[in-house]
């Protein structure tokens, strides 16, 4: 992966943000997703936000590698204390973290939301949580998509803040779009967690120290879904 190519991963990504977005890409580590994107003409402008020094130079150096210094900022920061109101920020993408911290990082910055922003999301686990604040912010999911790639299964969400929207506890835990279309990654990935959670259940029956009843109840319940999505 480089400036030029990217992951599968990030390519889906980069498949969900807008023509003509002004993009702030937090957490860009290398910086590759906004430079690709940059280069391929697809979006105007873009910030990119590193709160870490040495990914922050990574990204400073990609940038100036590419000779993109006017059309795109890097900035040292702590989530979404990157942007600007100036930025004019219309897409920003959170990739590569895990769903609680990019939750976090949401709810933190809610000062810098302006409220008309798309969000594009590839939490590494976490995604029921991550899913309960987009609805209980008022954002509605409006795309989803489940890959494997390197041996791990990825999860894009893009959400857009379109007022009140309701999730049941299943479309939380599952994604309420790919509840719907079952593709073959989504339904491969839940077989795989199924077989982790018969593990996990096996492990608590033989483990010395007793499992809170309440964490054992948590596991057995999540089964029992995986189970009735793949009947
Ligand atoms: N987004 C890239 C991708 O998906 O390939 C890089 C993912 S990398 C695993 C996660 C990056 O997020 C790290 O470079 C880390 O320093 C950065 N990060 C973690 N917490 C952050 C925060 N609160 N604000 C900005 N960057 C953060």
């Amino acid at each position: 992966m480089n400036q030029q190519t990217l992951s599968m991963r990030l390519e889906r990504v980069a498949a969900q943000v807008p023509a003509g977005a002004r993009l702030a890409d937090i957490g860009s580590d290398h910086g590759y997703l906004p430079v690709a994107l940059l280069r391929r003409g697809v979006i105007d402008a873009a910030v990119a936000g590193e709160v870490a020094p040495t990914p922050f130079h990574a990204a400073l150096r990609s940038v100036r590698d590419s000779g993109l210094e006017q059309r795109i900022s890097v900035r040292l920061a702590n989530g979404l204390a990157a942007i600007e109101p100036a930025d004019g920020i219309t897409a920003i993408s959170l990739c590569g973290m895990g769903g609680e911290t990019i939750r976090d990082i949401l709810d933190r910055g809610q000062a810098r939301l302006s409220g008309q922003e798309r969000l594009i999301l590839q939490p590494n686990g976490g995604e029921q949580p991550l899913r309960q604040w987009l609805m209980d912010h008022g954002y509605r999911i409006v795309a989803e998509e489940v890959l494997h790639e390197n041996r791990f299964d990825y999860e894009i969400i893009v959400a857009e803040p379109t007022g009140p929207v309701s999730y049941s506890a299943e479309e939380l835990y599952f994604g309420p779009l790919q509840l719907q279309a079952r593709s073959p990654a989504f339904l491969l990935k839940w077989q795989r967690r199924l077989r982790q959670k018969h593990k996990t259940l096996a492990q608590f029956d033989r483990a010395r120290q007793a499992v809170p009843e309440a964490t054992r109840q948590e596991v057995a319940r999540q089964a029992r879904w995986i189970a009735e999505l793949l009947a």
